[in-house]
């Protein structure tokens, strides 16, 4: 499972260690081939710590780790427009509060189960650590799908929903924000459901509007985050955003700033997509019609075609067979294989950094890296969305407002630090370049060590 030049007794130990570890995971977790997924990476990136440091293997470090504090399953009925009852299923995963409150997301998507929510809690433990700030891992949801709903549909899911999570989260306990399906829009409603059956206190959830405890910069800092990253890997190469090709997958909160960012960098996004197809402007997408027909319209991306004639829809198309120099997957798990990874490779990408949570596969990772195309992992790369959300609850603490130079300066050494610490630590354990391993560690090693000095628990 795990490659190593020198093969010490350590070394072997610690391959066994690992190896054991996963498969508990699956026997304990069957079906659940996500939260395998990434588990596995992360399992992969560790021996070298396991081999050097056998404390953590002593104290049963990797068996607490693959195990969540807690995971909460709740039914959600609500009514719809014509009187119907309908049952969704709610799920939140507090993951590992070793470092702070439980912290990640809630996806309203119709695909979301128990493995995709321990994907992205596991996930969540260690991109959180990497922030440098004081929070643990956890991640949420339901299988309701918003799209085609009404407001008021969307508002009686939400009430119902909340109605049943608020008993298990709180501003120093855990504390949701907003993922795939869950925007401004939805953190309102969840929120104004929170105050209802408690009190206000805005730092329940991050992600909230401007007027009631909301941070400037937090919608766009996944997206400026992401291309932020993408600088700095380019920048320790010598080489900038400026001039290059680039695309972006998905075109909700995360795609379309990294759109606006990009832009901004002086590269040119020609295509972006929904999960209908893409859409290719070769002179540049433009970012306010985007922004317009999903933020505010709710429509298809396909749409964008009416607004730019010059721009072509491909139904169902593959954004990945476009020839770019730079990749940012920014919708979805695993929308990366190996085949669609090697003909980025073919067409000339020199650098991929995640904005979605795990849109690469196994195998589409180890195409990027065997033909050493920089590679941004999702756990360092779209770490800017969870930095700010903890940057709100900052401001919330302290009942004051920072301005968006403020927060986005934040973000910028944030993103900065991430990239050092994560290439530093790669480099330490002889995997120089290898942002996979570097990140995995770095996450690891402040997590684990709390857990180590807080007993077994
Ligand atoms: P949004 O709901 O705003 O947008 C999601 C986009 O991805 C939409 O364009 C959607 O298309 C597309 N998409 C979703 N599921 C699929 C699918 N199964 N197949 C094809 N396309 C799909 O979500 P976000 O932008 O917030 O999140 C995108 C990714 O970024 C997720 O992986 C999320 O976990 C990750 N992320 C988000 C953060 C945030 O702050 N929001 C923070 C860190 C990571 P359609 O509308 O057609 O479904």
């Amino acid at each position: 499972m795990v490659q190593s030049t020198t093969l010490t007794k350590e070394v072997e130990a610690a391959e066994s260690y690992t190896a054991r570890i996963f498969e508990t995971v699956k026997k304990r977790n069957p079906s659940e081939s996500e939260f395998h997924q990434a588990v596995e990476e992360f399992l992969q990136s560790l021996v070298p710590v396991l081999a050097k440091e056998p404390k953590y293997e002593a104290a049963g470090i990797l068996e607490r780790l693959t195990e969540p504090e807690r995971l909460i399953t709740f039914r959600v009925p609500w009514v719809d427009d014509n009187g119907n009852v309908k049952v969704n299923r709610g799920f939140r995963v507090q993951f590992n509060s070793a470092i702070g409150p439980y912290k990640g997301g809630l996806r309203f998507h119709p695909s979301v189960n128990g493995s995709i929510v321990k994907f992205l809690g596991f996930e969540q433990i260690f991109k959180n650590s990497l922030t440098g700030l004081p929070i643990g891992g956890g991640k949420g949801g339901s299988d309701f799908d918003p799209k085609g709903k009404s407001d008021n549909e969307v508002m009686r899911f939400c009430q119902s929903f909340m109605s049943e999570l608020q008993k298990y989260i709180g501003p120093n306990t855990d504390v949701p924000a907003g993922d795939i399906g869950v925007g401004a829009r939805e953190i309102g409603f969840l929120f104004g459901q929170y105050k209802r059956l408690n009190a206000f206190d805005a730092g329940t959830l991050t992600g909230k509007g401007l007027n009631y405890g909301g941070s400037l910069t937090r919608t766009e800092a996944t997206g400026y985050g992401v291309v932020y990253f993408t600088q700095e890997m380019l920048q320790d190469k010598a080489d900038s955003l400026k001039g290059k090709k680039v695309i972006v997958s998905g075109s909700g909160n995360v795609a379309i700033y990294a759109i606006e960012k990009a832009h901004e960098l002086g590269a040119t996004v020609i295509a972006c997509s929904d999960s209908s197809g893409y859409i290719r402007d070769e002179n540049g997408i433009n970012v306010a019609t985007v922004k317009q027909l999903k933020e505010q319209e709710r429509k298809r991306i396909s749409e964008y075609t009416t607004h730019h004639p010059n721009a072509t829809f491909v139904a169902n198309g593959d954004i990945w067979s476009l020839s770019a120099d730079i990749a940012l997957p920014c919708a979805t798990q695993n929308e990366i294989n190996a085949d669609q990874a090697a003909t980025l490779v073919k067409n000339g990408v020199i650098a991929v950094a995640e904005g979605a949570n795990m849109p690469s596969t196994l195998d589409a990772v180890a195409v990027f890296q065997e033909n050493d195309v920089l590679f941004g992992p999702a756990k360092a790369a779209n770490a800017g969305g969870v930095a700010v959300s903890a940057l709100e609850m900052a401001q919330n603490s302290i009942r004051m407002s920072w301005t968006f130079e403020e927060v986005d300066s934040h973000l910028k050494s944030i993103m900065k630090n991430i990239y050092k610490n994560a290439s530093a630590t790669a480099s330490a354990y002889d995997a120089s370049g290898n942002l996979v391993v570097g990140s995995n560690i770095a996450g690891f090693l402040k997590v684990a060590d709390s857990m180590l000095t807080e007993g077994i628990i």
